[in-house]
């Protein structure tokens, strides 16, 4: 692991001028194959989809950013997911966040449960219902912290400890967090997972997965994955990854400070019942989210005071700069209606009982000035009244 602090690695972590023209950036190796001097003769490339070297500077970034020995990057989060089902055998358990990403959940159940996989479900606040959950055949535990879109906070540090007792893998998927708020390794995480696609991107620009580990064998084993079945993102969107981790640090700040100023915006607002946000000390994960994260990130949800589909309709299509999009992470403010867009194929009844109800809206909150953004709620929200 890189010595240097959060935002140095953010910028300098594995990077080195291109030995060939001195280019600080890396360039973008947009090639498939590599000249051989002699047959194996080659200067460690030989074709694009086992390595290139602009994925190669973006993957060695990831590893430093998370205190990891290896990264990998891929063509998308949901292919980094799958690269860690097939560390998986036919028989095999995984236990798992209940309210995770849905199409992870998607894959879970419509792709792997036909291979043979069993996935058990799980709320994840309380470490004994998930010890109780392990068996012989349990070989991964799959952690989503802060959940989407209750930002539920899980205990990192326990699920490891229920893994390794198990001698499973625990998986973390980072994506909400990002590594400048929460380093899973450091609290006993074997794979952690992101779709760069958001915040480590962070210009709604580009679609890419990463995983990082921090054990050669494990690292060994997915890079095989990663070269055989192919799933890797191309040049030109590492070099997006990469310029967008140069800046993580910078954005996070403002983003979280964003969202702590319209948390409390929203939590005075009589057009409102519920505000969910890490940093409220009502909010159930709050000492966990403090004692594992240096911050409470850029995600808030809310609810607006009647819980109509109607209402939480009218104010996120009047908002003007909370654009009404799916995804998140980005620099721009996005608006979102969970029941009706990122958790419609979740039955009504199941929704609710995790708190996704008609009235709740998600909020991305962007670097933009935040008096901007509170008075572009302030006016929609006020249609309500
Ligand atoms: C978006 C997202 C994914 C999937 O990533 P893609 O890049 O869209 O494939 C996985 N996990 C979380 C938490 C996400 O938000």
């Amino acid at each position: 692991m890189d010595s240097e602090h959060f935002g140095t690695r953010a910028i300098h972590g594995g990077q080195h001028p291109d030995p060939s023209t001195g280019a600080v950036m890396p360039p973008i190796y947009q090639t498939s194959t590599y000249a051989q001097k002699a047959p194996g003769d080659h200067q460690g490339y030989e074709y694009s989809r086992t390595q290139n070297p602009t994925r190669h500077a973006l993957e060695r970034s990831l590893a430093s950013i998370e205190g990891g020995s290896h990264g990998l990057a891929f063509g998308s989060g949901l292919a980094a997911v799958d690269a860690c089902m097939k560390l998986l055998s036919p028989g095999d358990e995984v236990i798992s966040t209940n309210d995770l990403y849905g199409g992870t959940y998607r894959q879970f159940v419509k792709v792997y449960e036909k291979y043979g996989l069993k996935f058990h479900f799980t709320p994840m606040g309380h470490a004994a219902d998930v010890a109780s959950l392990v068996s012989a055949n349990t070989k991964m535990i799959w952690v989503e912290t802060p959940t989407n879109p209750m930002l539920n906070v899980i205990d990192i540090a326990a699920m490891a400890r229920i893994a390794k007792e198990a001698g499973a893998l625990l998986v973390v998927d980072n994506t909400f967090a990002t590594p400048y708020l929460q380093q899973p390794i450091a609290l006993g995480a074997d794979i952690v997972l992101h779709s760069a696609t958001k915040y480590l991107g962070g210009h709604s620009d580009l679609v890419l997965g990463a995983l990082v580990v921090h054990d050669d064998a494990l690292a060994e084993k997915l890079y095989f994955i990663q070269n055989a079945t192919g799933a890797v993102c191309g040049p030109m969107d590492s070099f997006l990854a990469l310029r967008g981790i140069k800046t993580l640090h910078v954005r996070m700040d403002r983003h979280m400070q964003n969202a702590a100023a319209i948390a409390d915006f929203l939590k005075g607002h009589p057009a409102v019942s519920a505000v969910v946000y890490p940093g409220f000390e009502d909010h159930p994960g709050h000492a966990i989210a403090k004692a594992q994260m240096s911050g409470f990130g850029g995600m808030i949800s809310f609810r607006v005071a009647s819980d109509s589909f109607q209402d939480a309709s009218k104010v996120v299509s009047h908002l003007k700069l909370f654009t009404l999009a799916e995804s998140l992470g980005g620099v721009e403010s996005l608006s979102g209606h969970p029941a009706s867009m990122t958790h419609a194929s979740i039955p009504k009844d199941q929704r609710e009982a995790s708190g996704i109800t008609d009235g709740l809206i998600r909020l991305s909150v962007g670097i933009e000035d935040v008096r901007d953004l509170k008075a572009d709620l302030d006016a929609a929200l006020s249609l309500l009244l």
